[in-house]
């Protein structure tokens, strides 16, 4: 099977016609209203709730960035050795649940694949190239599949950025993002055109996915922190549109009556975190978090020196609950139902659906198979 992250896909974006391969498989295969991702809907979260069926505050992954006081350590997702250091990531990801049952895997660039979780690493696994052509990594994927059987791994995912490039860049209703998309889909074309020439048309379980949406931002839309908080008064993980605020001794009653006073902001102490977020769990959770309204930015005033954004864009990590941040969901194969289209559903629950499709016993995880029985052609359990 084959699971394919278009990194800042919305889920609204299958929609514009221009993506006539997804079109096909969605017709032929399962398609969701939206696949409902995890907050923050950030990339590293989101893609590593996907392969553990875990919340954040479960897995370990709560950010981008964010503080790890247990560990006495930061984590970011551009700094090569957090990556690759497996006490960052916990819980199972579907690679090690299938490589310890025997199988072989090949998470290409998927956020966890480059560190030894559980002591144990894929089969195949390659450090995160941002500079790597999309097409190359089509032709690596194509190369796996074209194994002899004895060789070739049950499992590969293949990576795009350039969707979420694109709409941070220019905002998600640009031409620029559309044409983004009809690119993305261009690449799937191919992965299909290979795949078809190797084993036949249908052969293989394509599971296409996302990992959360976009919205609209604009430089007139943006909550001035110098305008409410002293910079002295906080270290902040990550900034926008999720502030994570590590508070100076004695200043988190400041920080959090401070930033009270913002317009678009909602502002919750550790404790006082929606329960939807299922965030409370972790020790990684800063004691100080404030959420942007949709489409709104948070930021320092600039210093001198300092360039302020001048142009619309698009930013993601708000509320999981916006339709602005619902994600993709397509799948296509022997194991799927035909023409079918399912309610938006969780993210947690595809990694029960990963091992089921793969023949492995998932270990515990915050999802449950059961909620995704009706896309599959054959009743849970049974082999494909
Ligand atoms: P975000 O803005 O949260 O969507 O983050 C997207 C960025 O994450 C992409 O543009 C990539 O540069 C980066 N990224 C994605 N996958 C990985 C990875 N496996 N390792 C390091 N960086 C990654
Ligand atoms: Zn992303
Ligand atoms: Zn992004």
């Amino acid at each position: 099977m084959v699971l394919v992250s278009l990194d800042g896909f919305r889920s609204d974006y299958l929609d514009r016609g221009l993506t006539p391969t997804l079109a096909r498989l969605a017709a032929e295969g399962v398609r969701a209203g939206a696949l409902v991702p995890v907050f923050p809907t950030k990339t590293f979260p989101n893609h590593y709730t996907i392969v553990t069926g875990l919340y954040p505050g479960r897995h370990g992954i709560v950010g981008n960035e964010f503080t790890a006081p247990e560990l006495g350590s930061r984590f970011a997702l551009h700094d090569r050795a957090a990556v690759r250091d497996p006490r960052f990531w916990g819980g199972e990801p579907i690679w090690v649940t299938a490589e310890r049952q025997g199988l072989r895997t090949a998470p290409f660039f998927w956020p966890g694949s480059e560190a030894p979780i559980g002591g144990l690493r894929p089969t195949w696994w390659a450090p995160y190239a941002h500079e790597l052509p999309d097409t190359a990594r089509v032709r690596q994927v194509l190369d796996w599949l074209a194994l002899p059987p004895d060789r070739r791994p049950a499992f590969v995912t293949l990576y795009f950025s350039l969707v979420d490039h694109a709409g941070h860049e220019f905002g998600p209703t640009a031409a620029e993002t559309d044409s983004a998309i009809a690119r993305a889909d261009a690449l799937l074309a191919r992965l299909l055109q290979g795949q078809t020439r190797l084993a036949g048309d249908g052969a293989i379980n394509l599971v296409i996915v996302s990992d959360h949406g976009m919205a609209a931002t604009d430089p007139g839309r943006v909550v001035w922190l110098d305008d409410h908080v002293r910079r002295d008064w906080l270290e902040a993980d990550a900034l926008s549109p999720v502030l994570t605020a590590w508070p100076a001794p004695g200043k988190e009653d400041s920080v959090v009556r401070g930033l009270g006073t913002a317009a678009h902001l909602r502002v919750y102490r550790r404790s006082e975190l929606p329960a939807r977020y299922h965030l409370k769990e972790s020790p990684r959770i800063a004691p100080v978090i404030a959420v942007a309204d949709e489409g709104w930015s948070i930021a320092w005033r600039a210093r001198p020196g300092e360039q302020a954004r001048e142009r619309p864009g698009g930013e993601h990590g708000y509320d999981n609950r916006l339709a602005s941040m619902g994600a993709l969901f397509v799948a296509h194969g022997p194991a799927f139902r035909r023409g079918v289209v399912v309610p938006p559903f969780q993210n947690v629950h595809l990694y029960p659906l990963l091992a089921d499709l793969l023949g492995v016993d998932p270990a515990p995880s915050d999802g449950s198979a059961d909620s995704l029985r009706a896309i599959l052609a054959l009743p849970a359990g049974s082999p494909h």
